[in-house]
């Protein structure tokens, strides 16, 4: 009898990479809500979470992976970061104002929000804001403040008049 292949080489072959965002689509099974899924020693894990305690370690109890990419099937480590339920929550709520505002007349003003535009130093360089970073180095949304958070030789925020 084969012996079954362990669960990282199947997730391994489980996705393919999006030229465009860099997402690792997952082609393998999908709950109905949109996350995939694969059998691990026998019990179903979500793909992404397996993905997150594969590349990064251990979740924190308590806490769900949440996807900076907005993308449910996405399993790439570099868009998944650990949060709370109502931090989970209020991005998903985030995000569906910010789409819905799109064809909003008052879009533009709802955008400025003055509590992002803190000054950030991101990979040895200084940016005036998380958002510039991100986009001046083509990275995910949320990858800054989760490096903020848990990579601080990474990421910090400059103090200034300090
Ligand atoms: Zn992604």
């Amino acid at each position: 009898m084969p012996s079954p292949e362990a669960p990282y080489l199947r997730f391994l072959k489980g996705f393919v990479v999006s030229p465009d965002t860099g997402c690792w689509l997952w082609e393998g099974s999908t709950y109905q809500n949109g996350y995939g899924w694969l059998k691990v020693f026998g019990s179903v894990v979500s793909a992404h979470r397996f993905s997150y305690e594969l590349h990064k370690g251990t979740i924190p109890d308590g806490l769900e992976i949440l996807h900076s990419c907005d993308v449910k099937h996405c399993v790439n480590p570099d868009h998944l970061r650990a949060g709370s339920h109502a931090e989970n929550m209020a991005e998903a709520a985030e995000r569906g104002r910010m789409r819905s505002g799109a064809d909003h007349p008052q879009f533009g003003k709802l955008q400025q929000r003055p509590k992002q535009a803190k000054p950030v130093r991101v990979l040895g360089k200084d940016y005036e804001s998380i958002k510039a970073a991100e986009r001046a180095l083509g990275l995910g949304g949320g990858t800054v403040r989760y490096w903020l958070n848990h990579n601080p030789y990474r990421a910090q925020l400059i103090e200034k008049g300090r």
